[in-house]
């Protein structure tokens, strides 16, 4: 007996293959970049964070605590970059986050001011 099934992925999962690698990479890209971020961001609060996280501090190449210590001190509404910090100046100059917050806000969406990590 042979069955044959009239059931079809539809054209979303037959594009799959041919997804050009490009976007593959900018989603692997993101998904590091954010898991990065995280950690960064965890060790710029890290009271004794691991030898290699302490010389990238000493380099200044990732968030430190005292270029991260603005951002949690009130009205905490400042240098929001979690990453290496290097940003947050510009963006305060250009007033990103304001601006965010204010667009957040005029569509409904609440601002916290709370202590957050
Ligand atoms: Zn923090």
């Amino acid at each position: 007996m042979c069955w044959r099934s009239s059931w079809s992925p539809g054209p979303y999962l037959w594009q799959l293959d041919q997804t050009p690698i490009g976007l593959d990479a900018f989603v692997w890209a993101v998904a590091g970049g954010a898991a990065a971020t995280n950690l960064l961001h965890r060790w710029a609060h890290d009271p004794n964070p691991p030898a290699v996280a302490r010389a990238l501090h000493r380099a200044g190449i990732v968030l430190t605590p005292k270029r991260h210590a603005s951002h949690h001190a009130p009205p905490s509404a400042a240098a929001y970059c979690v990453t290496s910090g290097w940003l947050n100046p510009l963006f305060e100059r250009w007033r990103v986050w304001t601006r965010a917050e204010a667009a957040l806000v005029a569509i409904g969406l609440p601002v916290s001011r709370g202590d957050h990590d």
